[in-house]
């Protein structure tokens, strides 16, 4: 296990603390930029150099994003970290605002440098009492230090940064609902165009980037970005944490180079539990579409590899399925959750999503029709590309590809009214 960026200090008694995080050359990068004065151009050269790219899902250079922040327009500007992990199989932010908060505040604060913004929001999932307790204690210890405020260590340059308690809905963690979120509204994602970088909190430019991307900076400034790069692969830069789920025997987070074979993390968490066989795995977290075993023991986990497969990296969550798994029951439960946490404002997202968890649990229960598969794919259809956010994409994704890789075990439960794994 790497554990050499955002899981550095998880080795030390009281990974969390202050000194924990100095021991390891924490807030050494901060205090440099600001004696040095160095030109923010060179930072983000340094980052497009790592090819960090953003650990929340997209997957979008990171340097690339922090340039398109006009840096020296007039009136204030936001940086933003999206805490608001909700995807399910994700559960790798959350450790790194319990273990290492002071590393995500120096990244949120060297990202206030760079692109000239001297407000920042942590927006932490309403659930997350304990890991945002965490970051306030230790944005508090920052503050006594003078390293967050005014005039940081007697230099010119401010940056004050507040910790959000999130509204506790998965679409709050949509870039452009959480922004709404911020300033006390209703979450609801609207249309981009306009960007944030144009148009974000308060109708302000804002940067926002996720807990993991913002940590990584420090890292990658103290010991460079060819260092980084090096970590993980060409285009693949770094260290990823990836949250094993499912069924293994160690499930956890693991923090390991991009470009690592998705055989060797098995292997990490401990196999596939009881030594049954591998079905499938989600590599990217519910809404990443699920490839079969024969296509993931021969696949590298990073973002080419897996977009090159037909699924998606995401945000490093992977679900292990093995072989007493049900998948039209598997499916009927990530359909679920999309239809409980869409926001409704778009009917193809809003019907869609209930059609297709309402189709999935009758197949499940043996009560299908003929026809239902059909009437499931093209719902799923119908979703795709027509909505105003990516919740209606990532309810469509998952049910087209457990059609395309096991259309047998939904063509069981109609036909027999009963489920194939349990007949086997
Ligand atoms: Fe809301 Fe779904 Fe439309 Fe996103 S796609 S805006 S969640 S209705």
């Amino acid at each position: 296990m790497a554990d050499e960026v955002c899981f550095r200090t998880l080795h030390l008694a009281s990974p969390w603390s202050l000194s924990a995080y100095e021991s390891v050359g924490g807030y050494q990068v901060w205090r440099k930029l600001l004696k040095e004065k160095i030109k923010p151009e060179a930072i983000i050269d340094e980052l497009k150099l790592s090819a960090l790219r953003g650990r929340g899902g997209a997957g979008f250079p990171t340097g690339l994003k922090w340039s398109f922040m006009p840096r020296n327009a007039k009136g204030q500007k936001y940086i933003v970290c999206n805490s608001d992990e909700g995807e399910p199989g994700t559960f790798k932010d959350r450790d790194i605002l319990r273990f290492n908060p002071h590393q995500l505040i120096e990244g949120m604060a060297i990202a206030g440098y760079v692109m000239g913004a001297t407000v920042g929001f942590n927006y932490i999932r309403g659930e997350f009492f304990e890991p945002f307790e965490r970051v306030e204690q230790a944005l508090q210890e920052a503050r006594t230090l003078g390293l967050i405020g005014k005039n940081i260590l007697g230099t010119q340059v401010d940056f004050e940064l507040h910790n959000v308690l999130g509204a506790g809905a998965y679409i709050c963690g949509e870039e452009t609902a959480l922004m709404d979120s911020i300033e006390g509204k209703k979450g609801l994602p609207r249309f981009k165009p306009p960007f944030p970088a144009n148009y974000g909190v308060y109708g302000r430019p804002t940067n926002i980037n996720n807990t993991e991307t913002f940590a990584s900076v420090p890292v990658i400034l103290q010991h460079g970005g060819k260092w980084f790069l090096e970590l993980g692969k060409p285009n693949n830069g770094g260290c990823k944490i990836f949250s094993i789920s499912g069924h293994v025997e160690k499930p956890g987070n693991y923090e390991v180079g991009l470009g690592i074979r998705f055989s060797e993390l098995l292997s990490m968490a401990g196999g596939v539990q009881k030594g049954r066989r591998l079905k499938a795995v989600i590599p990217g977290g519910s809404s990443a579409p699920v490839l079969p075993a024969e296509i993931m023991m021969n696949l590298t986990m990073d973002y080419d590899a897996l977009s090159k497969a037909g699924s998606m990296l995401g945000s490093g969550a992977v679900i292990v399925l093995d072989e007493t798994t049900c998948m039209v029951k598997m499916l009927a439960r990530i359909a679920h959750f999309y239809f409980e946490e869409s926001c409704g404002q778009c009917s193809p997202c809003r019907e869609g999503t209930g059609w297709m968890s309402r189709l999935l649990h009758r197949m499940e229960k043996g009560e299908s029709k003929m026809g239902d598969i059909e009437l499931l794919n093209s719902v799923a259809d119908g979703i795709m590309g027509r909505t105003i956010c990516a919740l209606g994409d990532a309810a469509a994704m998952p049910v087209q590809s457990f059609l395309k890789h096991f259309k047998n075990e939904f063509e069981y439960h109609v036909t027999h009214k009963r489920c194939l794994i349990k007949d086997l």
